[in-house]
């Protein structure tokens, strides 16, 4: 038995790009398209030791600032060598047969 409560989530509604301002709101159809990273700095780091740092980016702003070291793999490449990597006897299990 589940027993069931409903509970108040914080969610990104919206995301400003920091480079150039445009906005983004959830469900709309920029929203996945921004980038967003985020990490603690570690020890003797030369942000600070321990600080934050967090940085929103559209798709323009970050093919323009970090594109020359993005490395981008076409999606139906990444597909294909999935699927050609795919062993039944490895990963399969069962199917559903027509019996
Ligand atoms: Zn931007």
């Amino acid at each position: 038995m589940q027993l069931k409560t409903i509970e108040t989530v914080s969610v990104v509604h919206q995301i400003k790009c920091d480079r150039c301002g445009s906005m983004a709101e959830r469900g709309g159809f920029d929203f996945h398209r921004m980038t967003s990273i985020g990490f603690n700095a570690g020890y003797d780091s030369i942000f600070g030791d321990g600080n934050r740092v967090d940085l929103d980016l559209c798709e323009p702003c970050l093919r323009d600032t970090l594109g020359t070291w993005l490395r981008v793999t076409h999606a139906q490449t990444s597909l294909d060598a999935q699927l050609a990597s795919f062993r039944p006897e490895v990963h399969g299990g069962e199917f559903p047969s027509n019996e």
